[in-house]
């Protein structure tokens, strides 16, 4: 880990408010799943210099989480322990007193941001790179500890570090692009250890000189008639018109994208199951895997075993998109965590191929 490369941390001209302390706090709003859940504990960071003070009201439980957005997280259970909720606000460019050659720039931003709003901003300041990930929901800060990905773009392509506290021992670290260990929905921080790490403040690489990313078909096809390349303005619409067309929206109907990862297996492997399976889709495996990887469509594998549509009660699969497991109304994680166990034995039977899930488990399981 290396010295603060930017600077860090806001400027503490103001005085901090009070720090949010909840008690037996109800976690419904605070999951895009919608579940039912309670917190023993719930404690709301919106300032930086809130940290000991809030760390403080974190101790003494037999387990802690950090949250952002809650558009990655399942509440299995009620939450026997405190959740630190990250509500940190602000972003800004770096001035840099040697600009790069390539006319990019970097960019700070607080952990708490909302990440669509984060990408909507660098737009409007005319820094192109982010708009592949436009509409992705969830919090900035979060948004490294999976990765996020989506039409051919992850965000570690657009990195340049982060700053983060151990909530253990409260040491504050500069993350570079290597000390995170990306890969394919993974970080360091999501692997053991990793979740004593409470990202604050990430800083991004953005700018006219990243081309248009048009790797991913769909949005390829969009633009096959325009002899121009398209502006980052145009690809952040038509990503923006995908996504509405295709996931449902968590405010009306509870999801968390999608509830598997994509599994990557050994090219052999992907190809003895293509010839058993007419239509198999194989694409390349992505950061952090070998060539000899080869990434299958986890849609695809539930979609083949018929689960689309599929609901016990009211968790169900999304009957447009086998990937994303929804709630109808009042199911509860338990409920939805069941029929992803159903699910998974499922595709695991007829392919052989153990799913892994993509949000975060919370709760006794
Ligand atoms: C409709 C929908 C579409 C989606 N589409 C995509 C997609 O295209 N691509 C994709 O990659 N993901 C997608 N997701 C998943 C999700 O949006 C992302 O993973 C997002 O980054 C989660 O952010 P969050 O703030 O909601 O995290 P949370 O759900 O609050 O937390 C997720 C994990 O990150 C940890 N965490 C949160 N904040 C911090 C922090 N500041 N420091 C340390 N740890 C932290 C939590 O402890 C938890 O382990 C989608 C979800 C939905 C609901």
């Amino acid at each position: 880990m290396n010295p603060a490369p930017h600077g860090a941390g806001p400027a503490p001209f103001t005085v901090p408010p009070p720090l949010r302390i909840i008690e037996n706090a109800p976690l419904q709003r605070l999951n895009t799943f919608g579940v039912s859940a309670r917190a023993r504990r719930l404690v709301v960071l919106e300032d930086e210099r809130q940290l000991p003070e809030a760390i403080e009201a974190t101790r003494g439980f037999h387990a802690r989480c950090i949250l952002g957005g809650g558009s990655n997280v399942l509440f299995a259970s009620d939450f026997d322990g405190a959740i630190l909720l990250v509500r940190t606000r602000g972003r800004a460019r770096i001035e840099d007193p040697s600009p790069q050659a390539d006319g990019c720039s970097l960019v700070r931003v607080q952990a708490g941001e909302p990440w669509d709003d984060t990408v909507q901003w660098s737009l409007a300041q005319g820094l192109a790179g982010l708009e592949n990930l436009a509409m992705i929901p969830g919090s900035t800060g979060a948004a490294v500890i999976q990765n996020i990905g989506a039409y051919g773009l992850e965000i570690c392509e657009r990195f340049d570090s982060l700053r983060a506290i151990d909530l253990d021992s409260g040491e504050i670290r500069h993350f570079t692009q290597a000390d995170c260990g990306f890969g394919y929905r993974d970080s360091v921080f999501k692997r053991p250890g990793g979740e004593r790490w409470l990202v604050l403040e990430l800083v991004l690489r953005v700018g006219v000189g990243l081309g248009p990313v048009l790797s991913y078909g769909e949005l390829r096809a969009r633009f096959a008639d325009q002899a121009a390349s398209p502006s980052a303005i145009e690809i952040d619409r038509a990503v923006r018109e995908i996504r509405s067309s295709k996931l449902p929206d968590p405010a009306v109907l509870g999801n968390a994208g999608s509830f598997f990862k994509n599994p990557v297996v050994g090219r052999a492997q992907a190809e003895e199951l293509a010839l058993r399976e007419p239509g198999l889709p194989i694409y390349p495996a992505g950061s952090g895997s070998g060539t000899d990887q080869a990434k299958l469509s986890a849609g695809w594998l539930i979609d083949r075993c018929g689960w689309k549509g599929v609901r016990n009660g009211d968790a169900g699969v999304h009957a447009a998109h086998a990937l994303v497991l929804v709630n109808h109304g009042s199911a509860s994680g338990r409920e939805l965590l069941d029929l992803a166990g159903l699910i998974r034995d499922s595709v695991h039977g007829r392919f052989g191929i153990w799913l892994e899930p993509e949000p975060v488990i919370v709760g006794r399981l």
